[in-house]
């Protein structure tokens, strides 16, 4: 196992280097974000659309209604006009139906006036959403078109880290491979610390100089009492840690 350190640190520098490009291709998520505003907008934009083809029918309808209106009061005042024998009853029942018929054709004119305000503020906020959909979806091809480009770019980077992985696992014993694994899978994808001084670089906790010799002799692999990580000293006795220093540094 000792002997395989130096190369399972390797592979962990490899593993850690595919990590990132990883997550890096995780991160690529604006376009589809965006492909998300986009289909909203549109959903808004349609619902929009649908209440002005609302609004214009029910301006026709007014507007024939008023029509009729018209008519009907010009038929009122034509029977007034053209017959000389009405009595008084008679042109006074014409004249109060033709008060409700102009009666009828106010509110209507008013009810017209109010439809067409909010066809027009309708239809402004749709000329507006219009835009911001052009513009939203002209950006979405931008983003689209760079997040490829991306993708493609992070897949020959992991494809070449993929293959380098491999040709390194293969030089690995199983069970120091093996054992690196579980342990990563513990410790947060990172199995192999290499250690400098008297501190486990994993979780900082200060190694006692017992440990610290066995590492500098390299009589075997060591854990971190704490975290359990390996500890790696390259080198062997390239460094050399005096008692007192560590005294010193630990209070
Ligand atoms: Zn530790």
């Amino acid at each position: 196992m000792l002997k395989e350190l130096s190369k399972l640190y390797a592979l962990q520098q490899v593993d850690t280097e595919i990590g990132r490009l990883e997550q890096e291709q995780a991160n690529l998520k604006r376009g589809e974000e965006m492909q998300k505003r986009v289909h909203s907008l549109k959903s808004s934009l349609g619902e929009m659309e649908s209440r002005l083809r609302t609004l214009d029918a029910a301006s026709q309808d007014k507007k024939h209604e008023l029509q009729r209106l018209f008519e009907q009061y010009e038929e009122g005042e034509q029977r007034l006009d053209s017959d000389g024998e009405l009595d008084i009853t008679e042109v006074t029942n014409i004249r109060a139906y033709l008060d409700s018929v102009a009666e009828k054709q106010r509110r209507t004119s008013l009810e017209i006036q109010k439809i067409e305000a909010q066809r027009t503020r309708l239809k402004g906020e749709i000329e507006e959403k219009r835009t911001v959909l052009a513009e939203t979806q002209a950006e979405l091809e931008e983003v689209l078109a760079y997040e490829a480009e991306e993708r493609a770019r992070l897949e020959e980077e992991l494809e070449e880290q993929r293959e380098t992985r491999a040709r390194l696992a293969q030089q690995i014993a199983p069970p120091a491979l093996k054992r690196y694994e579980r342990t990563r899978k513990h410790c947060a994808n990172l199995a192999i610390v290499q250690v400098e001084e008297d501190v486990c670089p994993g979780c900082r906790m200060v190694l006692t100089p017992y440990l610290v010799r066995q590492l500098r002799e390299g009589t075997g692999v060591q854990d971190c009492p704490n975290c359990r990580r390996i500890l790696y000293w390259p080198g062997g006795d390239l460094e050399i840690v005096d008692k007192v220093t560590l005294i010193t540094r630990r209070r």
